[in-house]
């Protein structure tokens, strides 16, 4: 279904690439813009992909001992304050609540009354009111480390939004953790890192770049932060979730001191540590085709969606009769420790129309059954890893002994597309020049899909990563963790460089 003009979804990546994003989420039903301005409604279909990043992200945060709690929405202005860079670094993006009820304005509406002595930040992230709790709660060496996570929304008001990548209000999980020492705060910064490294490829199969972000994109008081990068299919990087060291600042500003093994005061350690509802972005981005949604079967909300075939209704009880009791054997089996989901769907629709619906959401297998397959005790099957019309007949009792394996195969498959695809438009360049070419489209007006991830040479002179972005808007992505020392030249002024840095456009 390749062909122009029949695709599902329309335009394809190839002619419009933003656009095609909105119709893939469209034809999923995942989510829609809302009436308040900037805000978004996640639909069923999409809330479920939260719902399983939750679940199988919290699980690992158990594992690596983590607990969870709740903190208020409502920040203190003055909280706020006390982290210079902080506020710097959000003040611009900060919803901000200076009336606590309304009144009749005496024209039939209300009017805010009630003003606040002390404004209230409604949370961009939540590092100075969770620091306000953890003052009170650090007092000795032996409360370390503190390692807590909050699952939560935020705000940053935004003017341009998209859903799922830029939207006013996001829903995420922000982890924050206390420790003795500088050592035992960037390990942490370290394990979720690589915790986040881990869940992007083994669950949404998206492969990662590891790497630590220079100093004009660090987070606002961080001394240092580390993200995990992800090449989309318009071959722009999205940033997919990020972990800091903040060293002694926020423990500075919200005074988390301890008594040390030796008797004396000091301050402690500390890190934080995010990633939000921009994952299922990621997700739809990095692996959906011109015919809608490809998801993989660890993250899917549902795996398997069964089709009826009949043309009356003696056909219908055959077949209703064959489904159910494939249904009780599905259920009986567990892919990845978890129930495997099936959809029977049995709209009064064609099936032709229902078997489109279910490509479009990237539910990971099909089945059409109708009385000759109920003759041959078979299941008529196609994976959303291979073409639309690609289906092939199995026994019943093939399917049902091969389909964990069928799962982690579509997982795999669509894991090494992603790869190669990130690969293919991975090169390393020394010249200016081409440099240059390779992030300049051809077509000036309605830009191609183009460039890439380009390893280059950087001195580590901010003016030099400056100048790039304001000639390319591209930007350095980041300094990979696994980067060799290898002598070369800066990509901009020449000047010796000691490895080479990830340079991309990016969301
Ligand atoms: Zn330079």
């Amino acid at each position: 279904m390749s062909k122009k003009g029949r695709t599902a979804i329309v335009p394809t990546r190839n002619e419009n690439y933003p656009e095609w994003y909105q119709q893939v989420i469209k034809a999923a039903d995942l989510a829609e813009n809302s009436e308040v301005r900037g805000c978004m409604v996640i639909k069923p279909w999409g809330y479920s992909l939260w719902e399983n990043i939750q679940r199988n992200l919290d699980e690992m945060f158990k594992d690596t001992g983590h607990v969870n709690a709740y903190f208020p929405l409502f920040i203190p202005k003055s909280y706020f304050e006390k982290e210079a860079e902080h506020v710097e670094g959000f003040a611009k993006e900060c919803a901000v609540v200076t009336h606590t009820r309304l009144e009749d304005d005496g024209n039939g509406g209300l009017k805010p009354a009630g003003k606040l002595t002390e404004e209230l930040i409604v949370r961009p992230t939540s590092e100075t009111i969770i620091g306000a709790s953890f003052s009170k709660w650090v007092n000795s060496y032996r409360d370390l480390p503190l390692l807590i996570n909050q699952w939560a929304n935020v705000v940053r008001w935004e003017m341009r939004t998209r859903l799922f990548l830029r939207t006013s209000e996001f829903l995420w999980q922000e982890g924050h953790t206390v420790h003795e020492s500088k050592e035992d705060a960037l390990e942490e910064t370290y394990r979720m890192l690589d915790v986040y490294a881990k869940f992007a490829e083994e669950y949404l199969a998206i492969p990662v770049i590891k790497g630590e972000k220079t100093e004009s994109e660090r987070f606002p008081g961080a001394l240092n932060t580390f993200s995990i990068e992800a090449m989309m299919q318009d071959r722009k990087a999205l940033q997919a979730g990020t972990s800091h060291f903040l060293g002694q600042n926020f423990a500075k500003a919200s005074e988390i001191k301890f008594q040390n093994k030796s008797g004396s005061e000091e301050y402690a350690w500390t890190t934080s540590w995010g990633v939000s509802t921009r994952l299922i972005g990621a997700l739809i981005m990095a692996h959906s085709d011109d015919n809608g949604l490809v998801l993989p079967p660890k993250i899917a909300p549902s795996h398997i969606a069964i089709i009826p075939i009949f043309r009356d209704e003696e056909q219908e009880k055959i077949v209703s009769e064959f489904i159910e009791k494939l249904l009780k054997k599905i259920k009986k089996l567990r892919f990845n420790e978890k129930k495997i989901r099936v959809e029977y769907d049995r709209r009064d629709i064609r099936g032709g129309e229902k078997n489109w619906f279910w490509v479009k959401k990237g539910i990971p297998i099909r089945l059409e059954i109708g009385p000759r397959d109920v003759a041959t005790n078979s299941v008529f099957m196609s994976r959303r890893d291979k073409e639309v019309n690609e289906k092939e007949s199995v026994s019943v009792e093939d399917f049902l002994n091969n389909l964990t394996s069928i799962l982690d195969e579509i997982q795999t498959n669509i894991y090494q597309k992603a790869l190669k695809f990130r690969e293919k438009n991975t090169k390393k360049i020394d010249d200016k020049n081409e440099f240059y070419r390779f992030f300049t489209p051809k077509n000036k007006t309605n830009p191609e899909i183009h460039g890439g991830f380009a390893l280059s040479h950087w001195c580590g002179n901010p003016a030099c990563e400056e100048q790039i972005k304001n000639d390319l808007k591209v930007t350095i992505r980041c300094i990979p963790l696994d980067a060799e020392t290898e002598k070369g030249k800066c990509i901009y002024c020449g000047k010796e460089s000691e490895k080479r840095v990830v340079f991309a456009k990016s969301y």
